[in-house]
């Protein structure tokens, strides 16, 4: 069985690469995956999967920092222009770009690998040093690019969805391929949650290529996910004429600064790491009016959701106060968020074990990141349930930078950078080892 799935993935392995790349060339960032998403469903259907898409999957009301409505429906149409799938794509209009495939052979446990779909709303290095510049997959959608290998993972979604396909006579149990839009900015995972998609998944795996790390460099378990809060903050003031009368304005622009400077001299926490950060600040309308708008985009993040909740509420009220202290009106808007999680040890370690089987890796030593992931949520809805969930690392840097040999770090094209590029032998790696990780669960 083993010989079996390299030659399988081997085959595939072209299939990928023109997956990963088309993908790339055709990037959309969270809740605009229109086109990604319905290709997806497409070829799982084809593969005989039972597809879930759009609504089915997604609940309106947990979608995190959606785009405006007509922001969503130019990218319909656009992804309607660029070969989208029609069928699926009615399911999906308006940004419920999920999608879930199942594989239902038997009885037996239920195994979840999530794969996240969307780019960065950011442009691409047009660099003719960049890769997907000289070999013509750099995106063509204007501030969408991949970045984080997002397009990866869609595609080592699709060749583990074949592989287990071609393997399921050997399957007791059920597969769940869950394609989730929206990752950045942590909005997406919540809304498949609460539509219940991790409801009956026993087994979650979740795969994230990294440079810096070199093919073969694994972490099985990774975990230390900040949990954190993003919010946007509106200050609404009143205006009045600069020179002739400013004791009629209540000075917006005033109450944000105030409020930025003091949300960065909220108290550290004697338990944890604590983050905060305001990303953008836009304030008034003219030179001589009192500015009666200003709007900050921030975030708070905690070592855990205690820790995060303490930096949440204590920003609240460093806002309450500013806002008060200037007279304004206040509203605060979430835009994203996901809780802290751990991956269960059990399933990193079979996971690890696995990848021994298989040989050509290294494991790597458990680092805490700091940074936040939305599979959190889905972990924490599965180890609720008493099942285990494990979220992976895996090496992909173009260049073979080691994690050991970081010194050169300019060699690295880090994530979210407009250079970001992967060595793509790591999809057929990712589809083998998830493949023979699934087979350890629900093979017979
Ligand atoms: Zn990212
Ligand atoms: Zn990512």
């Amino acid at each position: 069985m083993t010989e079996s799935t390299k030659a399988i993935v081997a085959k595939i392995e072209a299939q990928l690469i023109a997956d990963r790349r088309d993908f790339h060339r055709y990037a959309e960032s969270g809740w605009e995956e229109f086109r990604t998403a319905s290709l997806v469903a497409r070829r799982l259907s084809d593969l005989g999967y039972q597809v879930l898409a759009g609504r089915q999957v997604i609940r309106d009301e947990d979608r995190m920092g959606l785009p405006p409505a007509e922001v969503l429906e130019a990218s319909w149409q656009r992804a309607v222009a660029q070969g989208g799938d029609r069928e699926y794509l009615d399911l999906l209009r308006g940004g419920f770009t999920g999608v879930v495939g199942i594989l239902d052979h038997g009885t037996g446990p239920t195994v979840g690998v999530r794969c996240d779909m969307d780019s960065l709303a950011m442009a691409e290095s047009q660099s003719e040093a960049h890769r997907p510049v000289q070999e013509g997959f750099v995106s063509v959608n204007e501030n969408a690019a991949h970045t984080c290998g997002h397009d990866a993972h869609t595609a080592l979604g699709l060749g583990l969805a074949r592989v287990l396909m071609t393997l399921k006579s050997s399957i007791q149990g059920r597969v769940k391929l869950i394609f989730q839009p929206a990752e950045e900015g942590v909005r997406g995972a919540k809304s498949m949650v609460s539509a219940g998609v991790l409801d009956d998944v026993d087994y979650l795996l979740g795969l994230h290529v990294f440079t810096g790390w070199t093919l073969g460099e694994i972490h099985p378990g990774m975990g230390g996910f900040a949990a954190t809060e993003k919010f946007d903050v509106l200050f609404t003031g009143v205006p009045a004429h600069a020179g002739g009368n400013p004791q009629e304005g209540q000075n917006a622009l005033l109450a944000a600064a105030v409020a930025v400077l003091n949300l960065y001299a909220i108290s550290r926490h004697g338990d944890g790491a604590t983050r905060v950060n305001v990303g953008q600040m836009q304030a008034g309308i003219s030179r001589n009016v009192i500015p009666p708008h200003a709007q900050l985009v921030a975030e708070t993040r905690g070592a855990n959701s205690e820790l995060s909740r303490y930096m949440h509420d204590q920003a609240v009220r460093v806002l309450e106060a500013a806002a008060e202290m200037y007279g304004c009106d206040l509203e605060i808007r979430p835009m994203g968020g996901a809780p802290s999680a751990e991956s269960d040890d059990q399933l990193a370690g079979r996971v690890a074990r696995v990848a021994g089987e298989m040989g050509g890796f290294r494991i790597l030593e458990p680092t805490e990141s700091g940074g936040s992931e939305d599979l959190a949520y889905m972990m924490q809805r599965v180890q609720e349930r008493g099942g285990q969930a494990t979220s992976i690392g895996l090496g992909a840097d173009l260049y073979g930078i080691s994690q050991d040999a970081r010194v050169g770090r300019d060699a690295v094209l880090n994530a979210h950078t407009p250079e970001f590029d992967i060595d793509e032998r790591a999809l057929g790696v990712a589809v083998e080892l998830l493949t023979r990780v699934v087979l350890d669960i629900v093979g017979v």
